[in-house]
């Protein structure tokens, strides 16, 4: 199956709007699609009329940014019913405070000699509550100061590096309590993206299992080939359900497109196969 749990439009940091992604999504063969914007649901409704008027299958999604053991890590959520009340008001305090973080940003930024960068990122920002490190990376490659945003993101939004902002993002146990409260399930994203030490991993892959946490993506546009077998591992170790996703933000950027992905490995549990019953059909 060809099943895309994973990626992002104009409601957080992505470059098309919902209706556009759904229509890649359906081109692109994708079978099972869920769009997962950053910390907000308020593209769920377009990207569900969307899928269905495609014949596209949907599934409710999310991306938690969370901060863990100091490092940020991101929790998909999926299947769950986007108007929970405890789910909608945590993800808006998750949201508060990126225009504080942003306008930080622009002043360490101003100190290296970039200046006017706040109003620059605001220019790609569609949802001005989701102002992210993305829509700065996208403003410093149009100023021709970088080739590419991955550039920008080593040269000025990693840590050690003038643009870069800690932030605090929700716990571990309030992102997966609000997916798994509002009867979705929560999926640890992207694993390979994060350098934790063996201890540190090991900690939140038994932590987010404590909090009621039952998936982990091992096939994403983020992963290796050899840490998709590696996450394989870990999925039957903790015995996790397995998602795969795209992580597709816009077709200048992203080298993973909407449904481009390899399968998953054997004898995992696909993720969806617990979902089948909160999965939205066109007809019903
Ligand atoms: P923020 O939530 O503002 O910290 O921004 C995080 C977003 O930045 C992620 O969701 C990615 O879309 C993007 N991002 C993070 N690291 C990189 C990177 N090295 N290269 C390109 N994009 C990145
Ligand atoms: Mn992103
Ligand atoms: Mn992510
Ligand atoms: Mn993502």
């Amino acid at each position: 199956m060809n099943a895309d749990l994973h990626c992002h439009s104009t409601v957080s940091d992505g470059t098309l709007e919902p209706e556009a992604v759904a229509a890649r999504a359906h081109a692109n063969h994708v079978e099972l699609w869920a769009l997962t914007d950053h910390d907000e649901l308020g593209g769920q409704q377009r990207a569900r009329d969307a899928a269905l008027a495609l014949g596209l299958p949907y599934l409710t999604g999310v991306e938690v940014s969370v901060t863990f053991a100091g490092t940020t890590v991101h929790i998909v959520g999926l299947g769950f019913d986007a108007d929970d009340a405890a789910l909608r008001d945590g993800l808006a305090a998750t949201r508060g405070g990126r225009r504080e973080r942003a306008l930080e940003m622009a002043e360490g930024l101003a100190q290296a000699g970039i200046e006017g960068t706040f109003e620059g990122a605001l220019h790609y920002v569609g949802n001005p509550e989701l102002i992210s490190r993305t829509h700065f990376a996208r403003h410093l490659v149009e100023r021709g100061i970088c080739s590419d945003t991955q550039e920008v993101f080593r040269r000025f939004l990693v840590e050690g590096r003038p643009g870069y902002v800690p932030h605090r993002w929700a716990t571990l146990r309030n992102a997966v309590t609000w997916i798994r409260e509002a009867g979705g399930i929560a999926v640890i994203a992207h694993p390979g993206r994060y350098r934790f030490t063996p201890n540190e991993e090991y900690a939140l892959f038994t932590e987010f299992k404590a909090y009621g946490g039952r998936g982990v993506e091992v096939v994403t546009g983020s992963h290796t080939k050899a840490e998709a077998e590696r996450y394989a591992e870990s999925a039957l170790e903790f015995d996790l359900l397995a998602s795969r996703g795209s992580d597709f933000h816009s077709p200048d950027e992203s080298h993973t497109d909407l449904g481009s992905l390899p399968p998953l490995p054997p004898r995992l549990q696909p993720v969806w196969e617990a979902l089948e019953d909160r999965v939205q059909r066109p007809g019903r």
